[in-house]
């Protein structure tokens, strides 16, 4: 018998797997959601906290395009919503303290969420693990730093956007393209939808905070598609995969 180079490895049905980072690996719209209400209260005198934060959420919607995902977009946004709410009138006190909450956001503690560690130690060395983020570069990076989760992957891909073609070029790069390639993430939106529409799996891990921007419809009929309810399941269901 001749031995053409294919190992028992390369003919599994997996070789690349993507995570998610925020909220997936480590929490990160809680975080989101304290600078909010703080935020929320700054303007207290001007509106009602409901108004305040829907005017907000439009300001983000809206600056998506031009400021890309991440705390400094959203400080930005914060600072358009007060400008508005106030017709202006905004002391420039209180912009002060708007930019002091959003770098006090980009410090915000690092909280690895539970069966990560674990996750990671079980798959790291038998498949490819890639890190797949939006957000700011500088953010994304001090999180991976400080998590400590830095040395389970293999690579490390901060995007400005997760679309079909996002997912399609990293598996391409760092494995054999998507057919044997999995997303794992928290977001319908950015983490299971664009990575099956690429030819992937896509395992939905839910997060109880989601921003609302990120959610979508459960792609159900999908035959890639797969839900856990934690990440210590997702050893077996890549055993189950064959
Ligand atoms: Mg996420």
């Amino acid at each position: 018998m001749v031995w053409t180079g294919m190992t028992s490895m390369s003919l599994r049905p997996l070789a690349v797997i993507g995570f998610d980072a925020d909220d997936t690996l480590w929490q990160n719209e809680h975080y989101y959601r304290l600078t909010e209400r703080t935020f929320v209260d700054l303007l207290a005198g001007y509106a009602e906290g409901r108004n305040i934060s829907e005017r907000l959420l439009e300001a983000e919607r809206r600056n998506l395009s031009h400021y890309g995902f991440g705390i400094k977009g959203f400080t930005l946004s914060m600072i358009e919503t007060a400008l508005e709410i106030t017709e202006g009138r905004v002391p420039a006190r209180v912009i002060g303290d708007i930019l002091g909450i959003g770098r006090e956001l980009l410090s915000h503690p690092v909280d690895t969420l539970p069966h990560v560690h674990e996750t990671l130690e079980a798959l790291t060395g038998d498949y490819f693990l890639v890190l797949i983020t939006k957000g700011d570069l500088f953010d994304q990076e001090r999180k991976l730093a400080q998590s400590g989760l830095g040395d389970f992957f293999d690579a490390v891909e901060i995007v400005s956007d997760k679309t079909a073609t996002t997912y399609r070029r990293i598996f391409s790069r760092h494995g054999d393209g998507p057919e044997r390639a999995m997303m794992v993430g928290n977001s319908l939106k950015s983490d299971i939808v664009p990575a099956i529409a690429a030819g992937a799996f896509g395992v939905f891990v839910p997060h109880e905070l989601t921003w609302v921007l990120e959610s979508v419809e459960k792609p159900v009929e999908a035959p890639r598609f797969r839900e856990i309810d934690t990440l210590r399941a997702l050893p077996e269901l890549i055993a189950s995969l064959g």
